[in-house]
């Protein structure tokens, strides 16, 4: 998401926030962007990626599709959603496709979680 008052001629960095908590996108923290300008941070996707992935969770609410903020599609496949704010779910296919994304780029320091490092 943007933050606030963006300027959308010049966006900033600070200005780019992950949908998923709010934090605004640094160096540091790699960023993968979804439609509508919609971005989930490296840490979530971490997270996302342990919980729907390595641990097999779902935060769907049962028989509901669930709107992914990355893809803005009513999804039944499994979803992550974010612990501070509940209408940012993120679906298992664009955890996926995120995951590997950040995984390939070797500027994003960020490499896919396995089993051992999630216990
Ligand atoms: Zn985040
Ligand atoms: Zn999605």
């Amino acid at each position: 998401m943007r933050r606030e008052g963006t300027n959308s001629q010049s966006v900033e960095m600070t200005d780019v926030l992950c949908d998923y908590c709010h934090t605004a996108w640094t160096l540091d923290r790699p960023m993968i962007e979804g439609h509508q300008g919609a971005c989930i941070c490296g840490s979530c996707l971490r997270i996302a990626y342990c919980s729907v992935k390595l641990s097999a969770q779902n935060d769907a609410a049962a028989g509901e599709p669930s709107k992914c903020v990355m893809c803005l599609e009513e999804r039944t496949d499994a979803c992550f959603r974010s612990p501070a704010f509940s209408d940012a779910l993120i679906c298992e296919r664009c955890i996926v496709m995120a995951a590997k994304a950040l995984a390939r780029d070797p500027e994003s320091n960020w490499t896919l979680p396995t089993d051992e490092a999630s216990t």
